[in-house]
């Protein structure tokens, strides 16, 4: 049997917080920067959900478009119903990651790729993206100056006041052991862990469906199509 959708969205607190009577009135969209850039609607968003259509529910967490939101809560400061689309967002996403519909959509495939350069480097290191892995491979876009710069970075660091992966203060130092446990710890009891577990499997099953090579590195098939692949339909001049 189908899930009531509608009901796992209203045990969420930011749906609770996020919806209570949209009147189509457009504010949000206007507002919205992702608005001006995707085919992305916030208002359309609200409005689908007050019909609490089961199907039109898992279109959208099947879909690209709950993806596209910036999350700048600029549609907070404006509703005059008091509504938080970014918020409602949240909500979506968290459903799409908890029944593994995320990886039916492009964008939400792009989840293992958060997952694996964000998520893990901050269990890693305790920086979100710590410099040594903006790798030139990863990140092309960087440019031959970057390269530069990685070659010569103690140099450059150093120059620049930083505290390059040293004990102690400073930017750029390195998170003590302890501090990292303490971390991995905070990942576990909050559910942290279960939520990135639970990427890398639909991620694996998705792979499986695709018929591409997946592991737990950067170079396996699936996490190169994720990385690389634009359909080229998500911007409004597409
Ligand atoms: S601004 Fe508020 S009331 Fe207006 S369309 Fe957006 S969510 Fe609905
Ligand atoms: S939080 Fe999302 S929906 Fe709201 S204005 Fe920002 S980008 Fe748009």
């Amino acid at each position: 049997m189908t899930e009531d959708l509608y009901s796992l969205l209203k045990s969420d607190v930011r749906f609770i917080e996020g919806l209570n009577a949209c009147i189509n009135c457009g504010t949000c969209t206007a507002i919205c920067p992702a608005a001006e850039f995707y085919n992305y609607d916030p208002r359309l968003i609200a409005v689908t959900l007050q019909n609490k259509n089961n199907n039109e529910i898992e279109a959208l967490l099947k879909s690209d478009t709950i993806w596209y939101c910036g999350e700048c809560l600029s549609c907070k400061t404006r509703c005059p119903r008091n509504n938080t689309p970014g918020f409602i967002i949240q909500a979506l996403r968290h459903l799409s990651h908890q029944l593994g519909y995320f990886v039916e959509s492009e964008k939400g495939r792009q989840s293992l790729a958060i997952k694996r350069t964000v998520g893990d480097e901050i269990l890693k290191s305790g920086y979100c993206m710590y410099v040594d892995r903006i790798t030139s491979e990863m990140h092309p876009e960087q440019g031959p100056v970057w390269e530069w710069v990685r070659k010569n970075a103690k140099d450059v660091y150093e120059r620049c006041g930083a505290n390059y992966k040293g004990n102690g203060d400073g930017a750029m130092r390195k998170i003590p052991e302890e501090a990292l446990e303490e971390l991995k710890s905070i990942f576990e009891v909050s559910g942290g862990k279960e939520f990135f577990d639970n990427i890398e499997k639909h991620s694996e099953q998705k792979a499986k469906e695709l018929g591409l090579q997946f592991d737990n590195t950067n170079t396996c098939e699936y996490f190169k199509h994720v990385y690389t692949t634009n359909n080229g339909k998500h911007s409004l001049n597409d």
